[in-house]
């Protein structure tokens, strides 16, 4: 990964101020209105709510920052895959799906792709490329995958999906643009729910999409304007304030998550643990490969499902709740949801509590089973 690729957080804070006028506010200005002054011919200035808004063309211009790609704004981490996918494809073509990432994808493309003459297929995260991809019009990643955390070669499957003719779209939500950049590995699109960690504060739903393909980027800006699928102004303004802070959060989140998973590692009472900065997990050399950061998830194996609730309901510091990437830690035992792992599997999203106090909470909690 080159240096000036990678975007910089200290810059990302000056966006709006090095192109203020003197009295303009400081803070971006969360402007609601679904109407524009606009006598005359229309022409390129702001016209109706659903195709522009200057908050959220502010947001993007963050976000683009962030992935050093043109971005699209989206009301949800699903919108922005939804919009990925209906622009990307058309009748008669075959998706490639995970069959152990995030379900909603899969419900989508199994729902509706499929009554509109795209053929779906699945195939595990951890022997994705294995029959290769001919014949793909999309290839869909998730790395790492939730909540399993096995990861996929994004250098190596966007270069064989591109030879073979298809298009790879890459869901980087549980890294961010921060922990992951797979457009510069070769993935033609990414896909994001900011719901989680860009957000960070567990009040709002948001998404994104990236992409340096002008036509495929138009295609999903259509797609954004026709159906309807466009952010709030408020949600945009809560993102913005957010981003703001994110890669403070991040660095606390992911260098308490190393030093968590090492400790839950020696713990009796835990049966096993992944998180790809483990020397031993399966996937750390391919991850110390294609990561900037560990990141922030993790997840451990107890003894049985009643101690796995035990654990999460009886720590302090942990939020008992589904989704991941707020400030407070939450966990949940993911079987609840019906994903293909062990009752007693339970999914650890670090936040932003100090390393020792939150590493007692879990301890007492553990130490109590
Ligand atoms: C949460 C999540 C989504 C969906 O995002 P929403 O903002 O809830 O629509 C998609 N992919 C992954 C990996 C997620 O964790």
């Amino acid at each position: 990964m080159t240096e000036n690729t990678r975007f910089k957080a200290g810059e990302l804070l000056h966006l709006r101020g090095q192109s203020l006028s003197r009295g303009e506010p400081v803070a971006l200005p969360l402007v609601q209105s679904s109407m524009y002054h606009l006598p005359g011919q229309p022409d390129e200035s702001p016209g109706y709510g659903r195709v522009t808004n200057p908050t959220w063309d502010h947001l993007e211009h963050v976000l683009a920052h962030m992935e050093q790609a043109p971005c699209l704004a989206f009301p949800s981490g699903m919108a922005a895959i939804a919009a990925a996918l209906f622009a990307t494809l058309k009748a008669g073509d075959r998706l490639l799906v995970p069959s152990d990432g995030y379900y909603v994808t899969r419900r989508l493309s199994e729902r509706f792709l499929a009554q509109l003459g795209v053929s779906v297929e699945q195939r595990p995260t951890a022997t994705f490329a294995d029959g290769g991809f001919e014949g793909f019009a999309v290839v869909f990643l998730e790395t790492p995958s939730n909540p399993g955390l096995d990861v996929i070669d994004l250098k190596e499957v966007s270069s064989a999906v591109r030879s073979s003719g298809g298009i790879t779209i890459a869901d980087n939500t549980t890294m961010t643009p921060l922990g992951q950049r797979p457009l510069d590995l070769g993935v033609d699109i990414v896909v994001a729910s900011d719901t989680k960690s860009p957000g960070g504060h567990s009040d709002l739903l948001m998404g994104h999409m990236a992409c340096r393909d002008e036509s495929i980027m138009e295609a999903a800006r259509e797609w954004r304007t026709f159906s309807g699928s466009i952010p709030s102004a408020h949600e945009c303004w809560l993102l913005h304030r957010g981003l703001e802070s994110f890669e403070v959060r991040f660095e606390r989140m992911c260098t308490t998550a190393g030093v968590v998973a090492e400790r839950l590692q020696d713990h009796p009472a835990v049966r096993s643990v992944r998180y790809p900065g483990l020397p031993d997990d399966p996937a750390h050399a391919l991850s110390a490969r294609q990561m900037d950061r560990f990141g922030f998830l993790l997840s451990l194996t107890l003894e049985s499902e009643g101690k796995a609730e035990a654990f999460i309901n009886g720590c302090s510091l942990l939020r008992p709740a589904t989704s991941f990437g707020g400030l407070h830690s939450s966990a949940e035992r993911r079987a609840r949801w019906g994903d293909a792992v062990d009752p007693a599997f339970v999914r650890l999203s670090v936040g932003c509590e100090p390393v020792e106090e939150l590493w007692s909470a879990l301890k007492q909690s553990l130490d109590n089973l």
